[in-house]
């Protein structure tokens, strides 16, 4: 971002909002985004965030968590074209699991499996299932 929402430090959503690196990209407009997780706990795995940079959801302007919000229920509707279950996740801070401090909410669509979320070592997305993905999410 161009104004206050800057990070101080180098920020890798950041750079994916802004096209400076690539990302598998479902979906876009004016303030926020949503694309594939890299190291998917589950196949489909979204993650959907500002393009203002902020670490945590009270760190954004209002107007921008309502827009973060709405683009939620988009990417939610579309997350069930893979899937009718899903989880939906946010860790605010390091003690809860927070490793990319660019806030972001998580769509991980659920396929009966146990538990995705522990003892599972994640493999990184293959680029033509991310491929196959986007085409089925990507359409509004
Ligand atoms: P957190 O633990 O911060 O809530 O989740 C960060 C998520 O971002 C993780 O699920 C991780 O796999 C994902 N991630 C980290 N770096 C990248 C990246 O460069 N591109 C994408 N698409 N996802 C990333
Ligand atoms: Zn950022």
């Amino acid at each position: 971002m161009s104004d206050g929402g800057a990070p101080a430090e180098p920020c890798v959503f950041c750079d994916i909002t802004a096209h400076r690196s690539p990302g598998y990209i479902v979906f876009e407009d004016a303030t926020t985004m949503a694309f594939l997780d890299i190291f998917p706990f589950t196949r489909g795995h979204l993650l959907v965030v500002p393009k203002r940079h902020g670490a945590r959801l009270t760190d954004l302007p209002f107007d921008d968590q309502t827009a973060l919000v709405r683009t939620l229920d988009e990417v939610c509707r579309r997350a069930e074209r893979l899937a009718p279950d899903y989880n939906i996740a946010l860790n605010a801070g390091a003690a809860a699991g927070q490793i990319v401090f660019h806030v972001h909410f998580h769509v991980i669509p659920r396929y009966g499996e146990s538990n995705p979320f522990v003892s599972r070592s994640r493999e990184r997305l293959r680029d033509d299932d991310a491929r196959a993905l986007v085409d089925t999410l990507g359409a509004g």
